[in-house]
């Protein structure tokens, strides 16, 4: 019965959105798509953002219609001129587009009109029995009893989510309150009505909303921002005003909003918005300043990686006003995160897990379960019935640099570049204090790295970056193109995300924490560099801030030229060791330099 109504759902969702495209392409202006004229598509098309087009010919002009790359529908009005489409056509195989021809439609009005009129009955039919059978009225006036389409695992519990003790401490009160909500109202307490939780993907925003639920065993109405994305105007805000409609029919619920960041945030890069997210933003905002919770207890979850980017409107007080944040795990953490899926497993008992935490950092939950679920396949790989650490040591790098490439053949010269870039990196890494120490070296070559230094953070250090750490991290990154230079008769682009970041830290040292000898205000905050500004300040600056930062890269240059020269000793036994060894510890990296 579940799975039937899951089915129906999703076939009449399908018909439905089928049946919109073709409304939209009959009567043309519809917002959710981008509508160019022929001379915008030209320069579309040479630009780098068309994935797809599709031409047809149309009561005498050409109809282009497509998707973009960031998977936005698209339409063009062209006109039937042969040589014009032939240069839409070379531009848009000379940029990778996808090019199809659809076969001449050339109706008369008569038999036009009377698809139309069949288009529109039908989906008029579609929407009414979608009304129906999802809409409110029906199937919520049973507590307990919840949407097929909005089931959670109750059995999950915050036991299950490994960590952020104080967090859940927090939401132990929102539950008690869920739960007993007389309790709170005969006091008055102010209890929140939107709870935010925020944190990079992976740390377990889903799984804690779910444990909530567990927890409180009340109803858990949940949808995601990524649904909405690639819907139809009007859906996404009826879809809002449906989800607070049901969980409004029970004294207490919880509605999950999962990735709201997908739906609460309006692209202010985008010519006139998008009309689509606006109308659900908007309904949202009616329904959080809507229900009262006198006689209800109904809280909504949101979660997302980038609370930044939501509409400010969702944060003001009664609305999303309470955050809880989800951050990376701390090194006992990650340490007892380890375990906790460990725990699923056959693990060897000798299996020290303090040292892959330590050879984990920043590292959120879903990447340690999938360490444990890597170890455990090279377990089998190997014939053997339990993982041990060599398993979890080698799934670590297949998790953050993916496995090892056995196809591609390295030659000896790609060998030796590696092995003294890298080497460059590990010996300035030791020379210089800095927050973090090295851990490993290895020139196995993996997806997008030849090879790379592992670091760990420097038990004790202080959680400031000060400015003379900051600027030994940025030395540490460029060590790897100083030794290339110093002892290779070349450089070469193995250095490219190493200069990325260098410069980003001496870009921030500038612009953010004014820690150059030109004291300046903070000059670009997270607004500006996520694209939504101009940039807060005049040219003059701009020249001033350039040549700030090029004075940090060049003293970083030159330092790590400076400390590889005085270490070249070092260096040439560490690479000859990383030829010979390819991967070494850090206790095998000292030895290698005795
Ligand atoms: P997010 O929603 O923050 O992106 P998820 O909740 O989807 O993260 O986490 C994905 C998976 O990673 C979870 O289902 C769980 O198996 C694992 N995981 C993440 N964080 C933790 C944690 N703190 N404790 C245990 N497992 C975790
Ligand atoms: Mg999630
Ligand atoms: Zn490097």
């Amino acid at each position: 019965m579940k799975k039937k109504n899951l089915f129906s759902f999703i076939v009449m969702t399908l018909l439905l959105s089928t049946l919109l495209t073709m409304f939209m392409g009959n009567f043309k202006g519809s917002t959710a798509i981008e509508e160019y004229s022929s001379s915008e598509f030209v320069s579309v098309i040479s630009g780098d953002t068309v994935k797809e087009l599709n031409l047809r010919i149309e009561n005498g002009v050409y109809i282009a219609t497509g998707e973009l790359k960031d998977k936005t529908k698209y339409t063009a009005v062209l006109p039937k001129d042969d040589d014009f489409i032939t240069k839409i056509d070379n531009e848009a195989s000379e940029n990778g587009v996808k090019v199809t021809y659809d076969q001449t439609v050339n109706g008369s009005a008569a038999t036009s009109a009377l698809v139309d009129l069949i288009v529109i009955v039908v989906g008029v039919m579609a929407l009414l029995a979608i009304m129906k059978k999802f809409g409110p009225g029906k199937g919520g006036n049973n507590p307990g009893k919840m949407d097929p389409n909005m089931e959670v695992d109750l059995n999950i519990k915050f036991t299950d989510v490994v960590g952020y003790e104080e967090e859940k401490q927090e939401l132990i009160e929102v539950i008690d309150y869920l739960v007993n909500p007389d309790k709170f109202n005969k006091m008055g307490a102010k209890i929140p009505k939107g709870i935010l939780l925020e944190g990079p993907p992976g740390t377990g925003k889903t799984l804690m909303a779910k444990a909530i639920a567990g927890e409180a065993k009340i109803p858990f109405f949940s949808i995601s921002g990524s649904d909405f994305i690639e819907m139809y105007v009007g859906v996404g805000a009826s879809r809002v005003r449906d989800i607070f409609e049901k969980a409004k029919k029970h004294e207490s619920a919880i509605i999950f909003i999962d990735e709201i960041d997908a739906i609460g945030s309006r692209d202010k890069n985008k010519n006139g918005g998008n009309s689509e997210r606006e109308q659900t933003i908007n309904q949202m905002l009616v329904e959080l300043d809507g229900f009262n919770s006198k006689n209800q207890s109904i809280i909504i979850i949101g979660a997302t990686n980038r609370a930044d980017k939501l509409d400010k409107a969702l944060l003001r007080p009664g609305r999303f006003d309470r955050k809880i944040l989800m951050g990376v795990p701390s090194n006992d953490d990650r340490e007892l995160i380890l375990k906790y899926h460990a725990n699923k497993r056959k693990m060897s008992e000798e299996i020290d897990y303090k040292a892959i935490a330590r050879q984990t950092m920043g590292m959120c939950g879903a990447d340690l379960e999938s360490v444990i679920n890597e170890g455990a396949i090279l377990a089998v790989r190997s014939n053997r019935k339990i993982v041990i650490q060599e398993d979890l040591v080698e799934a670590i790098d297949r998790v953050l640099m993916g496995p090892a490439k056995v196809t591609n053949k390295y030659s000896e010269l790609d060998k030796k570049i590696t092995s003294y870039h890298e080497s460059g990196h590990a010996i300035v890494g030791l020379e210089l204090d800095n927050a973090l120490s090295v851990e490993k070296i290895t020139i196995v070559p993996r997806r997008d790295a030849a090879g790379y230094v592992a670091y760990t953070p420097q038990e004790d250090y202080s959680k400031f970056k000060s400015k003379k750490a900051m600027f030994n991290e940025l030395v540490g990154l460029l060590a790897g193109r100083a030794s290339e230079e110093t002892f290779l008769d070349d450089v070469t682009t193995g250095a490219h995300n190493d200069l990325e970041r260098a410069t980003a830290i001496a870009r921030a040292m500038v612009t953010e924490y004014s820690m150059t000898d030109v004291f300046e205000t903070q000059l670009e905050d997270e607004d500006f560099k996520s694209g939504h500004y101009n940039k807060p300040y005049s040219e003059e600056t701009a020249i001033i801030i350039d040549r700030e930062i090029r004075l940090i890269m060049k003293n970083g240059y030159d330092k790590a030229i400076e400390i590889v020269t005085k270490r070249s000793s070092d260096i040439h036994k560490l690479a000859k060791a990383v030829r010979e060894k390819e991967t070494l510890s850090k206790k095998e990296i000292l030895e290698a330099i005795q």
